[in-house]
């Protein structure tokens, strides 16, 4: 084992996952290894095996095979977020979920869903808008994984409205780094369903995640119940034209958008507690004036020239922006826009 501890790993994950589901080809390997920040951030430290188990018995496995060879395992949604992924050790086996695609449930009624790592925020986007209900996403993306979301930030647009991803679990099946299987919240009962994170049975989300999730270190979740909100929103989220000149118009009675700025940060703070209290809008945030120029400009050379003339810095500080959603009626909409202005 000490003679060959790789092809030893490496011989142990192929006789549990077939050989296609297990690389060490430098290529592979290279492209787990990329990150979006400027070079020299992170060290180049490849993984030494990406593997791909194809459901939560072989992930079970593989811990134990890692308890047994002594190597690490970290879990990965789609990899958007590679800070929080990449490999920092000799003898990291990266565990892909690619073949963990399903939404295994969207129960309508009672506006939940159960979905496997790899399905993606446009997935359950896609299924939820269908029925009337929505989900919080990330601004990483359509593509990244709505259960990693949920697992490490969950910080989205509609935060205020439905709360961040640790408010939307309601429970999961997780693989602990021994490999045993434990199950959280009301999944832990015969039959109970995944109605509530906190139980009956052991609610344990706190150790999963508290505002920042374990970033992989505690083992591997391999299906998760999330909870999802009404939409009042079209059944297919409309969309024209391609990056960079796409665009995507709602309903004008059921949405509208209200931008506003302050001389300070700390009327905004206040602006918001009010609009908090009221519990108008679906949206509600304050954006840096970094989103200004990310969403206006078409091209980076354009973000980074209107970054440097400093023209939204100087003229747009200190902005909040709140989207209201007629949930009801338009009748809604021209009630809860009323409310803003006498708080305004
Ligand atoms: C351009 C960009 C914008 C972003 N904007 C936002 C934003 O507005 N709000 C926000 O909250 N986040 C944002 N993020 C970060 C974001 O949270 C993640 O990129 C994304 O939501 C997580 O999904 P992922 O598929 O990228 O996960 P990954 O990067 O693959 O994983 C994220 C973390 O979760 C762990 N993990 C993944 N799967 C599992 C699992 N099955 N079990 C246990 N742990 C697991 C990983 O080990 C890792 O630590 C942004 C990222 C990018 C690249």
């Amino acid at each position: 084992m000490s003679q060959d501890k790789h092809g030893t790993i490496k011989q142990a994950l192929a006789d549990l996952l077939g050989t296609e589901n297990v690389s060490d080809d430098k290529a592979v390997l290279e492209a787990y290894t990329r990150d979006w920040l400027p070079p020299g951030v992170l060290e180049h430290f490849p993984p030494e095996f990406v593997a791909l188990p194809g459901n939560t018995r072989e992930i079970q496995s593989i811990y134990k095979l890692a308890n047994r060879y002594k190597f690490h395992c970290i879990p990965v949604g789609s990899n958007l977020w590679s800070v929080a992924t990449k490999a920092t050790r000799p003898y990291t086996v990266l565990l892909d979920p690619k073949r963990l695609n399903h939404i295994v449930k969207i129960d309508e009624k009672n506006m939940y869903a159960i979905i496997e790592p790899y399905v993606s925020n446009a997935q359950v986007s896609a299924e939820a808008m269908k029925r009337g209900l929505v989900c919080g996403c990330p601004e990483a993306g359509g593509q990244a994984s709505q259960l990693a979301g949920h697992t490490f930030q969950g910080f989205w647009g509609i935060g205020y409205r439905i709360g961040m991803g640790y408010r939307n679990i309601l429970g999961f099946e997780w693989v602990l780094p021994n490999g045993e299987l434990l199950k959280i919240g009301s999944l832990s009962q015969p039959n109970a369903g995944p109605s509530c994170g906190e139980g009956p049975g052991p609610d344990l989300r706190g150790m999963l995640r508290g505002y920042l999730g374990a970033m992989g270190g505690l083992g591997t979740v391999t299906r998760m119940a999330i909870k999802l909100h009404p939409w009042p929103g079209p059944k297919t989220f409309p969309c024209e034209g391609m990056v960079p000149n796409q665009k995507s118009v709602l309903p004008l009675k059921k949405f509208e958008w209200v931008l506003f700025k302050y001389p300070t940060l700390k009327d905004c703070v206040k602006v918001m507690y009010e609009i908090g209290k009221s519990e108008i809008g679906g949206n509600l945030e304050k954006w840096p004036t970094s989103y200004l120029c990310w969403w206006w400009a078409k091209s980076c050379e354009e973000y980074w020239e209107t970054w440097k003339s400093g023209y939204f810095q100087k003229n747009m500080k200190n902005m909040v922006s709140i989207c209201l959603w007629g949930f009801t009626s338009e009748k809604q909409l021209q009630y809860e826009k009323r409310v803003l202005e006498d708080i305004i």
